[in-house]
């Protein structure tokens, strides 16, 4: 069976622009890859490590590596010593100056076979002060010969001296379409184990992410993303209702104990409650904006959300905007009692 070899989904912007760099033998001795959990990271360390080191690479027919050339395969593959993986110690959350030392070391025994060394530093805004000046030490005065790619969640916990030596590629959310593309063509079944509704709205929560997708893919963590926009969605229907609806609205917020309910979780409520601002998030852009240009944040179909924003005023939309917020500051941050919280946004939103 043919092996598929890993390659960066959507982020052609970025991509052409790494890819001209090396062309143009312009790239620097180390980059800082930032982006949240699940978005590529360590695919785009490995097609930069392969780039660099492609035998095709002065073709103008691609901009990142052509994946089929013997460097680029043994890379992609994961079978390159010359290709280097550094991680924090097991059960450590932060990396320690051991490591760096253990790299510094490492870094003056030339390349293998390749003429390039790559170190790809995951987590690396786990490095502590002592290990990022460690690693300074050997930015400022790297071998001819390495690469270093430091992956991290947010560029700025890197110390600003790191920062100025390495500049950033950021990676960029991917629209919920790419992702679903991804999932129907690498996860065989996926279609099957969710309906396409619950599929297109599992997605929505992976915020841009890829990783993120995969994970919701398990119905143990999609529930509570389906709970929650289930909660949201009954609080949308109840707003214009009010009464009985409301009492349904409370249920599915989990504030009204139905038999058998477990205890209030504060958690639960509150990333319910970040699902509703999502929703009214829609709602508003879409009563304030071109409908044609809003990128939807919790509704799947645009028909349902127009119909949705038609039910209510811009100013309506606001006070309820302003009367969640004000209910998840004081749940998550306050500390307040939830059922008062949640009663007290009813009646600020006009509701009860
Ligand atoms: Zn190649």
């Amino acid at each position: 069976m043919k092996q598929m070899l890993p390659r960066l989904w959507g982020n052609d912007t970025l991509r052409a622009r790494i890819g001209n760099d090396i062309c143009a033998h312009r790239l620097s001795h180390a980059y800082i890859l930032e982006g949240r959990y699940g978005m590529g990271k360590h695919t785009l360390a490995m097609q930069i490590a392969a780039a660099q080191s492609c035998l095709n690479k002065d073709s103008d027919a691609h901009p990142l590596p052509c994946g089929t050339c013997k460097n680029c395969r043994k890379i992609l593959e994961g079978k390159s010593p010359d290709v280097i993986l550094v991680s924090r110690e097991k059960g450590k959350a932060q990396m320690t100056v051991d490591v760096v030392r253990n790299l510094r070391t490492d870094v003056l025994t030339p390349p293998n076979d390749l003429d390039t060394k790559v170190y790809i530093i995951e987590d690396a805004h786990t490095m502590n002060s002592q290990a990022q000046n460690a690693l300074l030490l050997t930015l400022e005065e790297p071998p001819a010969y390495v690469l270093f790619l430091l992956l991290c969640e947010d560029a700025g916990n890197m110390l600003e001296t790191i920062r100025s030596r390495a500049p950033v590629y950021r990676l960029q959310p991917l629209p919920t379409d790419t992702i679903s593309q991804y999932i129907s063509k690498n996860v065989p079944g996926s279609k099957n184990t969710a309906s396409g509704d619950t599929l297109e709205q599992v997605l929505m929560a992976a915020d841009g992410s890829i990783g993120r997708a995969l994970d919701l893919l398990s119905p143990k963590e999609s529930a509570p993303i389906l709970a929650a926009r289930e909660a949201a969605m009954e609080f949308l229907d109840a707003v214009p209702a009010k009464g009985e609806r409301m009492h349904r609205a409370l249920v599915a917020f989990g504030i009204k104990r139905e038999e058998g309910r477990a205890e209030i979780k504060r958690d639960e409520i509150t990333y319910k409650l970040q699902t509703l601002m999502r929703a009214l998030r829609d709602l508003i852009a879409l009563r304030r904006c071109d409908p044609a240009t809003v990128s939807l944040c919790f509704f799947t179909d645009r028909e349902t959300a127009g119909a949705y924003a038609m039910r209510f005023g811009t100013e309506e939309l606001l006070r309820l905007m302003m009367a969640v917020d004000g209910a998840i500051e004081s749940i998550s941050v306050r500390n307040a009692n939830v059922r008062i919280t949640i009663c007290n946004m009813a009646i600020t939103a006009g509701i009860l």
